[in-house]
């Protein structure tokens, strides 16, 4: 009897044991089934916010593609506007050429800018209403030409806004530094320019040059870079009109004199440069003097008989 009472009292302290562990497993695990049940409830309410931010972001990329389409055929439907009117004009430019038309036509080309008193040029030519043609040039790729204004690049866009056409005068401008060393070396500082103004004119595309101090200035390289411009679809125009502010005037009288005796044809390229003081003095006269003696102001356009190609 005595050792069935010692092995029940042992079965008691283990049965106890037993009972205790057991109590305190069910506990543990009630206690992670807690803790696994919050943590599933935080990653759903996670899950939820995060498919409620993906519908947020998707309607908003439905929204910004629907901008795209319609900002894409905006552009389309400003280069249809544009090649419409360009085909207007150059019907113009080949009746007058005939006869046919006893209209004028005068391409106003400033050229070696931006340089800061393009903004003084571009708030006469806002006040005629007339767009014109900047030959654009870069040069050591920080200031302005004249190495001195500063922030010239705000320039391109300013170009746009205002409707004018942007044309290219070389990224270096180099005449006697390299420019004409070689073909090659002409392509690519025409290239480096395209870029340059694509980069700060909102991707405008120009495929116009101007020879820095005209095509003549190439000399035995003239046919070859022609040749290089028309493989890569350039055209390229000098000028028949100017008042002659690439060199030293010493007066408006004097600007004012080469000015007229120089406009005589029935389509002048006129040719300035957007830093002489004496012609953005004389503008409004000349421009005033253009009208009266019958004469249309338009920018240039790739498609100009004005543009050899
Ligand atoms: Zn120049």
């Amino acid at each position: 009897m005595g050792k069935r009472i010692t092995k029940s009292k042992k079965f008691i302290i283990i049965e106890t044991i037993l009972l205790v562990l057991i109590i305190s497993l069910l506990n543990t695990s009630y206690y992670f089934k807690n803790k696994i049940l919050t943590i599933d409830k935080s990653m759903i309410d996670e899950y939820n916010s995060l498919k409620e931010n993906q519908k947020n972001k998707e309607k908003e990329l439905t929204k910004l593609n629907n901008y795209y389409i319609e900002y894409s055929n905006i552009d389309n439907k400003i280069n249809s506007i544009k090649e419409e009117y360009f085909k207007y004009i150059k019907n113009l430019e080949n009746d007058i050429i005939s006869g046919k038309s006893n209209k004028k036509i005068a391409y106003l080309t400033f050229d070696d800018g931006p340089y800061y008193n393009t903004y003084k040029v571009l708030d006469i030519l806002d006040k005629y209403n007339i767009k014109a043609t900047f030959f654009t040039t870069t040069t050591n790729g920080t200031y302005c030409y004249d190495n001195r204004s500063y922030e010239c690049f705000k320039l391109y866009p300013e170009y746009v806004k205002r409707g004018h056409t942007i044309a290219n005068h070389t990224y270096t401008h180099a005449i006697r530094y390299g420019l004409y060393s070689s073909a090659d070396s002409f392509i690519k500082a025409v290239k480096d320019q395209e870029e340059h103004v694509k980069k700060y004119a909102y991707g405008y595309i120009t495929n116009i040059v101007r020879f820095p101090g005209g095509s003549s200035t190439a000399r035995s390289l003239k046919s070859p870079i022609i040749e290089k411009l028309r493989e890569n679809h350039y055209g390229y125009v000098d000028w028949n009109g100017y008042d002659g502010d690439g060199g030293m005037l010493s007066s408006k009288d004097e600007t004012w004199n080469n000015f007229i005796s120089t406009i005589n044809e029935k389509i002048e390229v006129i040719l300035y440069h957007d830093y002489s003081r004496y012609t953005t003095a004389l503008l409004p006269e000349m421009i005033t003097y253009l009208k009266e003696n019958g004469y249309i102001l338009l920018p240039l356009f790739y498609e100009s008989v004005m543009i050899k190609k």
